[in-house]
């Protein structure tokens, strides 16, 4: 078996930085759906795999002494930089800028064909500063709008390889060259790595983001689903148990829905869902709460608001429901929906509050359809607003 010298560090290096492309890329792809892609995933994949084929190249070129061309490894430092900061871009849906800095990375590509190697140096480090720069900056903005750690990571590893590029270039100015290329070997390569951690976290961040949004809203109405309901009412409930605050809760369910779905086909009935979702948030203040919580069934809850206004607010949604019939291939669907309407004051469980409006939407389901109940604390109270539409 070989032994493991110093002058193989390469193999060792290089087989490091290997694995961790492949793992962070496998995990990635596994994550990623193809009906719902990863942004940015296709120009990250190019970005790495070109980066890491040149950095090996270059690597042996360099470990076996032979003369070195500064301008390869200017032209493909130019060319991952620029590669990098079009994977920024498309991650962070920002195209702005492109063009520009593609046409500049194309001229300093064909300038190192007519310019001496000094010169080339100076052209390589100020183009690679500016498409780092701005690759750092587009993963600044990225995990500022999105609040993502991961592209944090990797802004500030580019924007600390900005600042080892100048500090490069003003001690190359009398510097060894030999030095400053081993320098710049391991910013490169150390860079490489400190972009693939923050992209595998700001995948692995997102990939959780998007985790707790599917369980949390329901895919066909954007409405938030019982567990979302759930997590973001404990403000509201502890504070209405503070201060005594009244809470009411309307459950809505639509009426012989079954019948539509078999008369007019499932995509008239997802179209019907979505248009009661509309209604019951046009409707319902900002403050209020609105969720789909079965097929066709929504729980309205509502804060600070005593039974009296809430069916108030119950008796606006039967009637707006009612009167928006569904036109489909020039057919009108009429839709009606039954409501329960239950109140508390102080403190309150959201199961028990909930319960009560659906024991109130079973009377006013038997009592005809089309109508709101209420029940607090018993008697219970059934609405004379009875309208067949
Ligand atoms: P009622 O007036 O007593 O409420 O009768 P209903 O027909 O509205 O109630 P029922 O519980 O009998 O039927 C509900 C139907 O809703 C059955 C189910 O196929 C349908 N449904 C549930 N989820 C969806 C969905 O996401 N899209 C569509 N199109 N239909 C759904
Ligand atoms: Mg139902
Ligand atoms: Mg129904």
């Amino acid at each position: 078996m070989q032994q493991i010298h110093p002058e193989n560090w390469t193999i060792i290096y290089f087989g490091l930085i290997f694995v961790v492309a492949c793992v962070q890329m496998a995990i990635a792809y596994t994550l990623s759906n193809a009906s719902n892609p990863m942004p940015g995933l296709g120009l990250y994949t190019v970005y790495f795999m070109a980066t890491l084929l040149g950095l090996i190249a270059f690597a042996l070129q360099y470990s076996s002494s032979a003369p070195m061309r500064m301008d390869i490894f200017s032209t493909a430092s130019i060319i991952y930089s620029y590669l990098l900061f079009a994977a920024a871009g498309q991650r962070a849906q920002i195209k702005r800028g492109r063009i520009v800095l593609g046409i500049i990375c194309l001229a300093t590509c064909i300038s190192v064909f007519f310019l001496e190697p000094q010169d080339i140096f100076g052209v390589q480090m100020s183009t690679t500063t500016l498409f780092f720069a701005c690759a750092g900056l587009l993963c600044g903005w990225r995990s500022w709008a999105h609040r993502n750690i991961g592209d944090a990571i990797t802004a500030a590893a580019l924007m600390t390889i900005v600042g080892t590029l100048i500090g490069i270039y003003v001690w190359q100015i009398d510097g060894d060259s030999g030095q400053v290329q081993t320098a710049g070997f391991g910013l490169y390569s150390s860079a490489y790595v400190l972009v693939a951690i923050g992209f595998l976290t700001s995948v692995l961040i997102e990939n959780q983001q998007r985790l707790s949004h599917i369980s949390t809203q329901d895919p066909l109405t954007m409405l938030l689903n019982r567990h979302g309901l759930e997590q973001t009412l404990h403000v509201t409930l502890a504070q209405a148990a503070r201060q005594q605050l009244p809470t009411s809760a309307i459950m809505v369910d639509i009426d012989h829905f079954k019948e539509i779905n078999d008369n007019f086909g499932n995509k008239a009935g997802d179209q019907v869902l979505k248009q009661v979702s509309d209604t019951l948030q046009r409707i319902s203040r900002a403050s209020d709460l609105v969720a789909r919580v079965g097929g066709e069934e929504y729980l309205l809850i509502l804060p600070s608001t005593d039974l009296e206004d809430a069916r108030t607010l119950a008796e606006r949604i039967r009637i707006d429901i009612a009167e928006s019939a569904l036109l489909i291939n020039r057919q009108q669907i009429a839709i009606t929906a039954s409501l329960g309407v239950a109140g508390a004051l102080g403190a309150i469980e959201l199961n028990k509050l909930s319960s009560e409006a659906e024991r109130a939407l079973h009377l006013a389901k038997r009592g005809g359809r089309n109508q709101v109940a209420s029940v607090e604390n018993k008697p219970i109270l059934l609405s004379t607003h009875v309208n067949q539409a």
